[in-house]
């Protein structure tokens, strides 16, 4: 077998920096040396070497067992995975046209690769008879998780099916692999060609960080002098929030709705009731009634009815709600003389009126007490009074942009445990949105692996020399994608696959936005919010009002949310034929849930990546909700030991939780946590809804 496999195995070239070992500090990735043109020769020499590892496990001549089997295949696929660990950090975070193009080739081959793999009679044989016999094979806890797990997502791929039925599912999946690439490019396409242009008349209202931006946005497009308005969710919203122009509001609002939904080469329609309708075919041909069905067995929902349960419960309480709001914004229109009608483009702009009458704060208030380098201190000051943690930054690592920082994280007794990456400023070459991801997973298969975890966000800079100020959002943001970062450093498993945030998509949510609740804490706040130019802490007063704001417009943020989780879950629940008329089938959908006309979903079918581009998310939107359901609940731990830095209850947290990856069952480990189920309402009550509706 090794004769056969130096025969097919073509040298590695060493000229190419992917193909090396790293001899950089903790063998990070040399990023000043890897050029797009290195990517496909790597992923070559990576997809032969990882086929050569797997045939070597289907050609062992020994009966199967868990080390020549399961571990073989732990420890298969190196170098694939550091190849794309790099490749993808630079999709993300730093693009350019060549490597967008190289995007295209490999998500297709790397379809390619894996279906022989997922679909291989031979191992899958070899993993059904350590299966069938775990009980006698004397697992540890995680091994036994692992072997279940590796069972499970074989047969989910198709491993036990027929040989007919297996190349239908490898055509599939080479084709929603191509379909999701498309519907990501249209839509980016869409977003890049529309744009408002602002005259000097067209600013009411708007704010100097704003204008500022709107410039630099102009001069990115080569417009130079100019200031635009561009289709980035940041850009929207705030303009909504903020511009008295109703007229361009509702210009903005409505190019914004119809991303990729406007008829032209980028329409995304066609694909999704092709995208459907494969899923559809794929969840049948596995033994399951529809996608849902077939998707949410493998989550802590485990049915749609449980997926259903929940939202259906969130939606009458917050659809109540949003529509009182909405009487109290229509009062407020006529107060102000207008003789309209609330619209879509209105509610934020008026909810943000409110709030400033009302409760006397806006987002400009607090922001100049909010640096971002203060913000980074305050995440890790709380990783350090809960986890031990303590954070040097290092200058020394190759990264990929210079606005890149990297700390070595180091444990209680002092030693190493992580590097960790933070790319906070947005610029062109990044995708929007923020973003963990890792370049390395921690795993002690054959020796402690260290992680290299990294975090992206999309702030804006500070102008004129003044420090980066963040708004409430971004503080939040830093703290719940620093959330997923500990979920990644503090890993502790032995198998590279149960690594940190290796969970399922209903549980991932729940480190990360647990995180953000230190974040509203007073006393984390006192210490670390101080005014960028006199240093002074927050005033108390606007303390208060900044934690009550968290609970201001939550009917809205509740319903736009909920609305996008229900409709997912209709798309992958009835027959793909339902949904041949996208449009139709989508307002047929809000109507049956008495969608308020002046609020629109958070993401629309034709805008809807997570769950189009890509299948993670496809019927998996309501996971941010159902990991919400736990961190409400969770944080309680904390608030009853009357201390948030509690070490009895952190400990139990790092244990349960932030360490254990996937080598646990979810449900399980929550409970070790907490010593019960989570409390359901919890959740209602941090959004505020089911307290009497406030002003503010
Ligand atoms: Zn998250």
């Amino acid at each position: 077998m090794t004769e056969d496999k130096k025969a097919v195995t073509p040298s590695p070239d060493l000229a190419n920096p992917l193909l090396r070992p790293w001899q950089t500090p903790f063998e990070t990735p040399p990023f000043a040396e890897i050029l797009p043109e290195h990517f496909i020769p790597a992923f070559e020499q990576a997809f032969v070497d990882h086929a050569a590892e797997i045939a070597a496990i289907t050609h062992d001549p020994s009966q199967p067992d868990f080390a020549n089997t399961i571990t073989a295949l732990e420890r298969s696929g190196k170098l694939l995975t550091k190849v794309s660990a790099v490749f993808y950090d630079l999709v993300g975070a730093h693009s350019n046209p060549a490597l967008l193009e190289i995007d295209k080739e490999v998500s297709l081959r790397m379809a390619r690769h894996w279906n022989p793999i997922m679909m291989n009679a031979v191992l899958f044989g070899r993993i059904v008879q350590l299966h069938d016999n775990r009980a006698s094979l004397e697992l540890s806890g995680e091994q036994m998780r692992l072997l279940e797990r590796t069972y499970t997502r074989f047969h989910r791929a198709g491993a036990g099916l027929d040989e007919p039925a297996k190349a239908r599912m490898a055509e599939i999946n080479e084709r929603l692999a191509q379909l999701g690439t498309h519907f990501g490019h249209h839509l980016l396409a869409d977003e890049q060609d529309w744009f408002l242009e602002l005259g000097e008349a067209d600013c009411e209202g708007l704010s100097d960080s704003f204008i500022a931006a709107a410039r630099t946005a102009a001069e990115e497009r080569g417009l130079s002098g100019k200031m635009i308005v561009t289709l980035s969710r940041s850009s929207v919203e705030t303009f909504l929030k903020t511009s008295s122009r109703r007229d361009l509001r509702e210009k903005v609002y409505k190019a914004f709705v119809a991303r990729g939904d406007n008829g032209n080469a980028n329409d995304n329609n066609a694909i999704i009731v092709e995208i459907l309708s494969l899923r559809e075919e794929c969840a049948k041909l596995l033994g399951h009634p529809t996608f849902a069905a077939y998707r949410l067995e493998d989550s802590m929902a485990k049915t749609p009815q449980a997926v259903r349960g929940l939202l259906e419960r969130v939606w009458t309480v917050a659809r109540s709600r949003a529509l009182k709001d909405r009487d109290a914004l229509q009062e407020l229109v006529a107060r102000e003389g207008g003789n309209f009608a609330l619209a879509a483009w209105d509610w934020r702009y008026y909810a943000e009126k409110l709030r400033q009458i009302s409760a006397n704060f806006d987002d400009a208030a607090i922001k100049p007490y909010l640096v971002l380098d203060h913000m980074i201190e305050a995440a890790f000051d709380c990783a350090s009074r809960l986890f031990g943690l303590s954070f040097f930054e290092r200058k020394d690592i190759p990264v990929w942009h210079p606005d890149v920082r990297v700390w070595e994280v180091k444990d209680q007794a002092g030693n190493h445990k992580a590097l960790f990456y933070g790319d906070y400023f947005a610029r062109a070459s990044k995708r929007s949105g923020a973003w963990m991801t890792s370049l390395r997973d921690q795993q002690r298969l054959d020796g402690a692996v260290a992680p290299l975890i990294i975090n992206v966000c999309n702030f804006s800079k500070g102008a004129g020399g003044e420090p980066a100020l963040l708004s409430p959002d971004d503080a939040r943001t830093l703290f719940h994608e620093f959330g997923h970062a500990l979920h990644g450093m503090l890993s502790d498993v032995v198998y590279p696959s149960l690594s940190g945030t290796s969970v399922f998509t209903d549980f991932v949510e729940l480190p990360s936005q647990l995180y953000e609740h230190w974040l509203e804490q007073p006393q984390v706040l006192r210490q670390f919010a101080r005014h960028h130019r006199t240093g002074e802490p927050l005033p108390d007063d606007l303390l208060r009002r900044f934690l009550a704001s968290r609970r201001f417009n939550q009917g809205f943020a509740t319903v736009e949310f909920v609305a996008s989780a229900l409709v997912d879950l209709e798309f992958h629940t009835q027959p793909a034929a339902a949904t041949k008329d996208v449009g139709a089938f989508e307002r047929q959908e809000l109507e049956k849930i008495g969608m308020p006309a002046e609020i629109s979903m958070r993401h629309r079918p034709q805008q809807f990546a997570h769950i189009f581009s890509g299948d993670h998310y496809a019927s998996g939107y309501y996971s941010y909700m159902w990991s919400e359901v736990m961190d409400a609940d969770a944080f309680g731990a904390f608030e009853e030991a009357g201390d948030i830095f509690d070490p009895a209850v952190a400990k139990r947290l790092h244990d349960d939780i932030y360490s254990s990856g996937g080598s646990r069952d979810p449900e399980a480990a929550y409970v070790a946590f907490r010593g019960r189920e989570p409390e359901p309402d919890a959740l209602l009550r941090r959004r505020g809804l089911l307290d009497a509706p406030e002003a503010a």
